[in-house]
């Protein structure tokens, strides 16, 4: 299996396993509609700009590049946002991805790796969320990536396609080559923030609340690598098409770092000690997440590369030097 369509190929993690695929002799296909993503991140690859919604373009390009496995990217992933317009998310990343889904079914297109979220975990009930952990999303964005999961068992059940849900944990850092990288508008996430904040183009970053039951009252979340996510997408495929199974792994380090400790971190790596403020929490932030990433190690041989340091260093380098 070499044709891989890479929908949403040209956002951040889409574009890191474009990429991965590539060096690894497969051939990706994007697909964008490049509402969110940058066609420089994809540079040298075969591009189709179309929408997920978009039955028979979607069906042409199945065609025209004999795709024989799908790897979807292409979804709202602001938790704030899918609270305040639920319609928006339900709409592209429910009943676009089941238009995706009815398009693969009509080409014959069996294969499916499926950008999943820690959000559909909801409340953490355990310290590391395992495969096994209940899931109740509490808001919008987790409930549309669950009702995804639901529809994936659903079409294995009835049609025989075959899936893998992948639940990230905190995507973090850029490709060592300095070429790719996080590039979000508006951006929301804690690390391309504090690294704005270092490089100057912030005032300040703001610790969003203090008081959380953690030992330095700050969230801790589990940070992992967009590489170290592009080779779980790959190990994913290769074992599901292998076994002919449909899969599900959360993937993270298993180590949760506080957001205290990672602009403590920042400040050693870029050596600046630039301006830090505490504000009140955001709504919707549980006070801890991080994964258990076993299953992942021992089904596919799959342990992160990078560490906090490493995802960091690549993020400030690809801070310092963006192109997007
Ligand atoms: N956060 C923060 N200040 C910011 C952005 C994020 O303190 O400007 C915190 C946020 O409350 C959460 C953590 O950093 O505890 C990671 O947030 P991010 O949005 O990066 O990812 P999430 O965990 O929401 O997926």
């Amino acid at each position: 299996m070499k044709n891989i369509l890479v929908v949403g190929g040209a956002g951040y993690i889409g574009s890191h396993t474009v990429k991965m695929l590539a060096e690894k002799g497969y051939n990706p296909v994007v697909y964008d509609n490049l509402s969110k993503g940058h066609k420089e991140a994809v540079e040298g690859f075969a591009f189709e700009e179309g929408d997920l919604g978009d039955k028979a373009r979607l069906a042409d390009v199945f065609k025209k590049h004999q795709i024989e496995a799908v790897m979807h990217f292409a979804a709202f992933i602001e938790v704030g946002e899918s609270v305040k317009e639920p319609s928006k998310y339900y709409h592209n990343n429910v009943a676009k991805v089941l238009n995706l889904l009815d398009a693969m079914k009509d080409a014959g297109v069996k294969y499916f790796v499926f950008s999943s979220t820690a959000a559909t975990f909801g409340e953490p009930v355990k310290n590391k969320i395992d495969e096994t952990h209940p899931q109740l999303p509490i808001n919008p964005y987790g409930n549309t990536k669950l009702m995804v999961e639901k529809m994936l068992e659903d079409f294995d059940r009835a049609y025989g396609l075959k899936a893998v849900a992948l639940r990230y944990f905190n995507a973090s850092g850029a490709d060592d080559s300095g070429h790719i990288g996080e590039s979000h508008s508006p951006e929301t996430h804690l690390i391309p923030l504090v690294l704005q904040a270092a490089a100057g183009k912030r005032p300040s970053i703001k610790i969003f609340g203090n008081d959380y039951p953690t030992p330095d009252g700050t969230c801790i979340r589990d940070y992992v690598h967009v590489n170290d996510l592009a080779r779980a997408h790959i190990l994913a495929l290769e074992k599901m098409e292998k076994e002919n199974q449909s899969l599900r792994y959360n993937l993270g380090s298993g180590s949760g770092y506080s957001v205290a400790e990672l602009i403590k971190e920042a400040k050693a790596v870029t050596g600046i000690d630039f301006k830090v403020e505490t504000e009140g929490r955001r709504a919707g932030d549980p006070a801890v997440l991080v994964a258990d990433p076993a299953k992942a190690e021992r089904e596919l041989g799959w342990k992160p590369q990078y560490g906090l340091r490493k995802i960091i260093e690549t993020a400030w380098n690809w801070e310092k030097n963006r192109r997007f």
